[in-house]
């Protein structure tokens, strides 16, 4: 079990500083136990990140389940996964994210049909991100996030109150970014994300930082009294997501709106005003970049703006402060 306790790693001054008592005091088993107690911590971080990549490509087997059910209108559990080609049941050991589908060789037990390669692949990109998220939020602290507030422990700089805001933090981006990545999913299929993906997302991005405001890295404004912030949070990013999402609507000419409005209305809700306008300004430039390189291979055509919103939302949140920092400089 991991404890939810603040466990500050100790700066290597402190721990130099501590060994020469350390040693006086209980000789050599003194000086191990404190080299011992900082690699457990070491341990620790490597086996909850590996833990991480494990959930992640469980949760990106499930994307690929519901990338492919949802706009069908199918129930996301029943009938359990089969194959297109023959149709009889996957087995337990042949739906293992990632390996199963290597050690198939990409091809159905049954019927040896292809397997498409975009199984593998999606499970192993959510497993990647799972990862590196873990690490930038919490084996260095959320070093990447600007920090609504920061937290000094013993002189340690910590973004986080403690591991379980740390864990709220990293859960609450991972919702964002694998709604994202299922709409960017559904849209390289050249079908609408429909609005029900986006439900739970919206729903937890707008309760949950009502109760728990750390969980929003920025306030809409820094200056207002805790409880009005939290209201003026929501209403900034519903805002400012909903004006750039209705934008992106009217400028996609549909039917109704798709995955970038909806992406860009959650990604206002679950990073605020500031966030979403950056977002949509790099999303712009990562489309812009593709549209530019599919006219100079010809016959190529460019990937919906959807997978660039995710791709903007994965570089913003794992680069916020350095951005942050960025800006600060450029106005001042
Ligand atoms: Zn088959």
């Amino acid at each position: 079990m991991v404890s939810f306790s603040v466990k500050p790693r100790p700066s290597v001054a402190k721990i130099n500083q501590a060994r020469p008592a350390d040693h006086a005091a209980h000789g050599a088993r003194g000086f191990m136990r404190i080299i011992l107690e900082n690699s457990a911590i070491h341990a620790d971080e490597v086996l909850l990140v590996a833990w991480f990549f494990v959930i992640g490509a469980v949760i990106g087997s499930f994307l690929n389940v519901v990338a492919y059910r949802l706009p069908k209108r199918m129930s996301l559990i029943e009938p359990s996964s089969h194959c297109p080609g023959c149709k009889k049941r996957i087995r337990w050991r042949d739906n293992v994210p990632i390996i199963s589908w290597f050690l198939l060789k990409g091809r159905c037990r049954d019927c040896g049909s292809a397997i498409s390669v975009r199984y593998p692949l999606v499970e192993a990109i959510t497993a990647g991100m799972f990862a590196l998220l873990t690490v930038a939020e919490f084996t260095f602290r959320g070093i990447n996030l600007p920090g609504r507030e920061i937290y000094k422990n013993d002189g340690i700089i910590l973004f986080a109150q403690n591991s379980l805001h740390q864990y709220g933090i990293l859960l609450y981006h991972l919702l964002l970014l694998c709604t994202l990545f299922a709409a960017a999913i559904i849209e390289i299929d050249r079908q609408r994300a429909p609005w029900r993906l986006f439900v739970p997302a919206l729903f937890v991005g707008i309760v949950a930082p009502l109760v728990w405001p750390h969980l929003r890295s920025m306030p809409a404004w820094a200056l207002l009294p805790d409880f009005v912030s939290r209201i003026a949070d929501v209403a900034g990013g519903l805002a400012a997501g909903g004006l750039l999402g209705y934008i992106g609507w009217r400028i996609g000419k549909t039917e109704s709106p798709g995955g970038l409005s909806w992406g860009l209305l959650s990604a206002g809700v679950f990073l605020g005003w500031q966030a979403v306008c950056a977002l949509a300004l790099i999303m712009m430039l990562l489309t812009w970049m593709a549209m530019a390189f599919c006219k100079l291979k010809k016959n190529a055509k460019p990937w919906p703006a959807a997978v660039w919103l995710y791709a903007a939302a994965l570089m913003l949140i794992l680069a916020w402060s350095l951005l942050g920092d960025l800006t600060t400089s450029l106005v001042q």
